[in-house]
This record gives structure tokens, sequence and C-alpha cells, in this order.
């Protein structure tokens, strides 16, 4: 079931990047296994996944060595500072820095590892109440902060839009993220170095994210089903 998903996601991720103009190359699935047994993430390995997202770092933690070595593990969770430590030198990718301190925390054990932290800076584009993440008016100035901080690459953005039953409806905060990088990358003179990764686009959503410039989409239930989160402890 979930090799058949996962060719499934492919395809319509491949159908929306026609429709945009756009390369597959452009976009990557990440298959976020968060709540889901070993098993089945095995199964998406198998299956040709190597792009995986998870929210805990407890579950980083136990899920990481039982998994082959060539997977990219993608930190999509809020991320506590005293826990930054543990995952520093294991995740290619943390999706979910919402801010400055969180960011200064990263670059010191980076530093400390002699290593280069891959990040995203999180933004709250609907303004909603429940969710981390910058918003979309001070994204910009902390994206520049965060740049100048030894051992940290800012890569690009991420966000949660809102939770909705047609992800036509979240069109427009995609767009605004994509003009949000746009406008960083025009401003972006003072040798800041500040990437173009756009992570955007859940099961709900993420044909509408690939159309308006996504180049991650991190997909859960349309990968490996709904999650159960009464079986967790
Ligand atoms: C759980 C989660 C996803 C996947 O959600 P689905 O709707 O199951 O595809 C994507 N991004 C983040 C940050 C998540 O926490």
């Amino acid at each position: 079931m979930i090799r058949e998903n996962m060719e499934q996601v492919q395809r319509k991720i491949d159908a929306a990047c026609r429709k945009a103009g756009r390369e597959s190359s452009e976009v990557t699935l990440i298959a976020v296994s968060k709540t889901k047994p070993i098993e089945m993430l095995k199964e998406a390995y198998e299956a040709g996944a190597r792009d995986f997202g998870e929210n805990k770092v407890q579950e980083l933690m136990e899920k990481i060595p039982a998994m082959p070595k060539d997977i990219r593990w993608h930190m999509i969770g809020h991320l506590q500072r005293n826990k930054v430590k543990y995952i520093i030198d294991k995740v290619y990718l943390i999706h979910s820095v919402d801010s400055l301190r969180l960011a200064e925390e990263i670059s010191k054990e980076a530093v400390k590892h002699d290593l280069t932290a891959n990040i995203l800076v999180e933004v709250n584009v609907a303004g909603e109440e429940s969710k981390f993440g910058t918003s979309l008016q001070e994204a910009e100035k902390l994206v520049l902060a965060i740049a100048k901080l030894p051992g940290i690459c800012v890569k690009g953005l991420m966000t949660i839009a809102p939770f909705v039953e047609n992800g036509e409806d979240n069109r427009k905060y995609f767009q605004n993220m994509k003009q949000l990088s746009v406008d960083i990358l025009h401003k972006n003179n003072d040798n800041i170095n500040v990437g173009q990764v756009l992570s955007m686009g859940m099961t709900g959503d993420y044909t509408v994210a690939v159309e308006e410039g996504a180049t991650y989409v991190r997909v859960g239930t349309g990968i490996f089903g709904e999650r159960d989160y009464k079986k967790e402890s």
C-alpha cells in the first residue's frame, strides 16, 4: 500500500509540475513518518523514499539508528533549544527555525561540531494563533539576522498552511511565501547567502503548493495513512 501511495503522490506532483511549467526534479517529496513504526518506514525506503520527516527529537533518535545510513532526515517539528545538541549532526535540514534564540543555539552547536547546519525559517503565513513561526512581516528581518550567524546556512523558508478541506483555499498563502522568497533574494545584497528552498504543502494541499513553487512537500497521511495519536505513550 505504501508503495502505491508514494507512486500516486509522485504522479500528482509530476502533474502539478507540468501544469506550472516546472521540472519534477525541482520538487522533493518528504515522507512524513511521525508516529509510524519502523516497519512502515522500511517499506517506504524499499519503495524509494530517501527523505523522511519527523517532528520529535526523541522519535528521531530512535528511528535514525534503526534505518539505513543514506536517508536524509528532516526535522519538521517545533525544536526546543535544549534539544538541538542531540540532532545537530544527525539531520540533513531543520525546517522549523522560528526565532533568533533558537538559531543562535543551532549556530553554537554547529560550530562546536565543526559543521554547517542547514535550516529553513518557519513562517506562520496565515497568522494562526495555534502555530509556531515568525510573521510574514518579520520574516525577512529574521532571515537576514540568522544568515549572519556562523555555522548556519539559511536554505530558505517553510510554512504549515491552515488545515482546510479544500487545498485550493491555501493557494494565496503559498503565493505569499513564494513572493517573500523572491523579495528576500532581491534584497539580499550584503553578501548574505540565503537559498530559495520552499518547504510547503502537506497531504491536503501539496499539489497547489507545487503549482505555486514548493521545492519540498511534506506528506504523511497520503503515504502512510491516518495517524493514531491514541497509541502514543
Ligand atoms: C505531520 C506534518 C506533516 C504531514 O501532514 P499530513 O497532513 O499527514 O501530510 C507535514 N508537515 C509538518 C510540519 C507536520 O507536522
